[in-house]
């Protein structure tokens, strides 16, 4: 595990200064400005992959890229995080394995397009993005979701959300590397403003459900732990083997089909790692259903449980926290959060805390001593809220 300062991010740029960028770096205005956001999960982790449920909203942070097609099939890339200046590449040469660095995010979209028969012209891009890089915040996923929509439109290609959903992830499992599921992709390109994404990850059905937490008097605040996870990482892939390896004991498709009063047959069946693994994708499912039926009922202020059995379980069962994050969780629940638990793939990244807007002050201030004393790095804190999905700017 490493830490960073993660300083790269971009600043969230404002359409008008991304195009005064892009004239000023790739002279002649953009055909056009899209964005996508990053996103928290609010619970359900590693269920994507068995076929389960999440609950994930999109984030008000997100890529904006502004493009323009080009005549011949060049793509020219900038970023305004980073120091790699412009990265060139020919649309008409992309395999998997031959792109390193950031520009896997957008030729591997351009790649997937190509592979589904979609002829995607050369094209001149310039990101911004204020999504942190590595935090459990999906910035790479806001990059591929921009980049997808901003190429539908430019195509013509006229792909569902849906398609787009697909398309993304095999774009981030072939091309970038990374063997992730539909969860990031389906909250960036079809989250709502004031809602969290109750999504299917067996037929891809999403269902709009209200978070208004604000309005619950509570924030949704992000502690930022700058341990970079890295799916490369033996975790991610060891974890998905185990739950393969349990549904194939158990005789179903995937573990959305075990039932939490399945289980304790189960334990009969299964080594103990991998029976604690299958518990942790069985319980964490029926969570979320929980998490959904509670937010419709009574509101955001009664899922604190939720989140904590959430951390306990990925914490103790499927074994993806870290101390960074245990800390943060333990803190934040210690000095006024109501609720709080990791967020995303694991082994570094973010927790979330809901907290009443009184705490929140309290809540940081104890985080940010907490990681101090334990002679951690210093982390990064910040509220986020429920923010449109991927759409064209101008
Ligand atoms: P996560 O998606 O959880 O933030 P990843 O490791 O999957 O973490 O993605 C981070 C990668 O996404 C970075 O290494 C980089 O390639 C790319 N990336 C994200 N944001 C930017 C940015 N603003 N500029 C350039 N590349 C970025
Ligand atoms: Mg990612």
């Amino acid at each position: 595990m490493n830490t960073t300062t993660r300083t790269g991010a971009g600043t969230g740029a404002l359409p008008d200064s991304l195009i005064s960028l892009f004239k000023a770096t790739f002279g002649g205005a953009p055909a056009g400005v899209w964005a996508a956001p990053g996103r928290v999960n609010l619970i359900g982790e590693h269920t994507d992959y068995n076929e389960g449920f999440v609950l994930p909203f999109a984030i008000d942070k997100r890529a904006t890229t502004a493009v323009r097609p080009r005549g011949d099939s060049t793509v020219r890339l900038l970023s305004t995080s980073g120091d790699e200046g412009i990265v060139e590449a020919d649309a008409a040469a992309l395999a998997p394995g031959a792109v390193t660095g950031w520009a896997k995010c957008p030729l591997g979209v351009v790649w997937v397009l190509q592979q589904r028969g979609i002829e995607v012209p050369g094209f001149d891009l310039l990101l911004d993005s204020d999504v942190p890089l590595g935090a459990g915040l999906s910035s790479s996923h806001a990059i591929e979701c921009a980049v997808v929509t901003a190429l539908n439109d430019l195509t013509g290609a006229g792909l569902t959300a849906e398609e787009m959903v697909t398309l993304t992830q095999h774009a981030e499992n072939a091309f970038v590397g990374a063997p992730t599921g539909i969860m990031d992709q389906s909250a960036s390109l079809r989250g709502a403003s004031g809602h969290a994404v109750f999504l299917d990850c067996r037929d891809q059905s999403v269902q709009l459900v209200p978070f208004e937490a604000q309005e619950a008097g509570l924030v949704l605040l992000v502690i930022d732990t700058k341990v970079s996870h890295s799916h490369a990482d033996g975790g991610y892939a060891s974890r998905r083997a185990s739950c393969e390896l349990g549904a194939g004991v158990l005789g179903v498709a995937a573990l959305r089909d075990v039932a939490v009063a399945d289980l304790e047959a189960a334990g009969g069946l299964l080594d103990p790692v991998t029976y604690r693994r299958v518990r942790h994708i069985v319980t964490e499912n029926d969570r979320v259903l929980q998490a959904v039926e509670t937010l419709r009922s009574q509101g955001p202020a009664h899922i604190g449980g939720l989140l904590d059995a959430s951390h306990a379980s990925m914490r103790d069962d499927f074994e993806i926290s870290c101390p960074e994050l245990d800390l943060a969780v333990d803190t934040a629940r210690g000095h006024g959060a109501i609720g709080a638990r990791m967020t995303g793939g694991g082994f570094g990244g973010s927790a979330i805390a809901l907290t009443p807007v009184r705490d929140e002050r309290q809540v940081r201030d104890a985080v940010v001593r907490a990681f101090a004393e334990a002679g951690f790095t210093a982390p990064d804190i910040f509220t986020v809220t429920p923010a449109a999905g991927a759409e064209r700017l101008s």
